[in-house]
């Protein structure tokens, strides 16, 4: 079956991952990378293709196709998510490997980059075809992971209990227990406190810093959320303790407004009720453009990728842009956004608290020793502003974007890595 983005791809559309390379190309340039770095760096390291057989509650065997990458192993095993969607392409998880190269390497985790996803239909498949096609893919991909080598966790559609049917599957193959091989499972089988909060409170951390830098205040500060998920919602969470005032979140299936805040605590309970933010009492519905077009301090995506694009983001009305997100913004809305001196916290910064988490439940996992919320979240927080005061360091001396600068720290210290490794044989 021909997906959308395949036919689009077809027709000639710039796919995710070439945008990706694109930007790749400038921040290499500006760092003056040498050639030979340049291309060991700039491409995957390593691509599994798997085609295999799940059978289906129906008794009937239905052929599935699922990938996993590794992006690069330079400074560490590979870590990224693994995503179930009907529209997932071999290009989306390349992109998505890509990210996490970088990402990891500018909140300096001991990580490389990887990413892993499978073409399906995860609303249309019962618990128990989705345990299955998770056993096999996880049997098909094997010889790539392990705590050592490459540690996958949740992207779109998976989830605490498709992690813990990965660890069951890898350790039966060893013939004893290695939570280390995946990051976000339950807390019961080695997952670690503050992972469900983790990438909400990371966008939160360096949405302070940048208040901070630009000399507003996050008191009285308007917010606005596009996607009030996992990191959506506890972002706003956040956001209204510290006084800011959360006037518009959306989903899916549309969204709500209050100019005076919402109360988001009484709307996550509304969403975990009725499954949408919509009816929520003490607000009035607002469109999905109508949203992003709002007058605000700080706008959040977090939702999905090219979110803002050119079409919408001369209409943006924020003096910061923190996403939450991977990849919300396309290259031609970032330029706009630079245009109109928007302020990005771009994603590769600003969602990394998560992938951070991950890394402190598999230290966790591999130590045999487990830390409490606190501790979790003094560390979390000390990374993101570290990781925001580096980039913004990059911002200023070489006057470039954010975006920019994330990369090129990202980037230089994957360089570093694989200059001090040499080359093999
Ligand atoms: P989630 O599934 O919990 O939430 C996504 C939310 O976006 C849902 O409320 C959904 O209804 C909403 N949404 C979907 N389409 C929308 C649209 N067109 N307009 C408005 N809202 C829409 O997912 P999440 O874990 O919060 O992830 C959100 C984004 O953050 C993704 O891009 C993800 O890759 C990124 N991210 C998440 C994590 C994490 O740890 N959760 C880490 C890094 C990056």
């Amino acid at each position: 079956m021909i997906t959308e983005k395949e036919k689009a791809l077809k027709n000639g559309a710039r796919s995710i991952y070439d945008m990706a390379l694109e930007t790749f190309d400038r921040a290499a340039d500006l760092l003056n990378l040498e050639w030979d770095i340049r291309e060991h760096i700039k491409y995957p390291e390593r691509i599994l293709i798997v085609n295999f057989p799940v059978r289906m509650d129906n008794g009937r065997v239905q052929h599935f196709e699922g990938y996993r990458v590794q992006y690069s192993t330079a400074r560490g095993p590979a870590k990224g998510g693994i995503r179930y969607h009907p529209n997932v392409t071999l290009d989306e998880v390349k992109a998505l490997a890509f990210w996490m190269t970088w990402k990891c390497a500018i909140v300096n985790i001991p990580f490389g980059g990887g990413k892993g996803g499978v073409v399906c239909n995860p609303k249309e498949m019962s618990q128990g075809e989705l345990e299955r096609l998770t056993r096999r893919y996880t049997a098909e991909i094997l010889p790539l992971i392990g705590p050592e080598k490459d540690i996958p966790a949740p992207d779109v559609y998976t989830n605490p209990q498709v992690m813990a049917w990965i660890m069951d599957t890898y350790s039966m193959m060893k013939g004893y227990a290695v939570p280390g091989v995946v990051t976000g499972k339950p807390v019961s089988l080695g997952g670690s406190l503050g992972r469900d909060q983790a990438t909400g409170r990371g966008v939160f951390y360096t949405t302070q810093k940048a208040v901070e830098h630009l000399g507003l205040k996050l008191d009285g500060a308007k917010v606005v959320v596009q996607g009030f998920g996992n990191a959506g919602s506890v972002a706003a969470m956040l956001f209204e303790k510290a006084g800011a005032k959360v006037i518009a979140v959306n989903d899916s299936k549309g969204g709500v407004y209050n100019g005076n805040g919402l109360n988001i605590m009484k709307l996550i309970e509304h969403k975990n009720k009725t499954g949408s933010v919509i009816g929520f009492p003490d607000s009035e519905p607002i469109s999905a453009d109508e949203l992003l077009a709002l007058q605000c301090d700080i706008l959040v995506p977090a939702a999905l990728e090219n979110a803002i694009h050119e079409g919408n983001a001369g209409k943006i009305n924020a003096k910061i842009v923190a996403e939450a997100a991977n990849g919300p913004t396309t290259p031609e809305a970032d330029a706009i956004l630079e245009e109109k001196g928007v302020f990005v916290i771009p994603d590769i910064l600003c969602n990394a608290g998560g992938v951070t988490v991950s890394y402190f439940e598999w230290v966790q996992d591999e130590q045999h020793l487990f830390w409490d919320e606190e501790q979790i979240y003094s560390m979390l927080e000390k990374i993101m502003k570290r990781a925001f005061d580096e980039v913004l360091n990059i911002h200023l001396k070489n006057k470039v974007s954010m975006r920019m600068a994330a990369y090129m720290l990202g980037i230089s210290r994957v360089a570093e890595a694989v200059r001090l490794r040499g080359l093999y044989p």
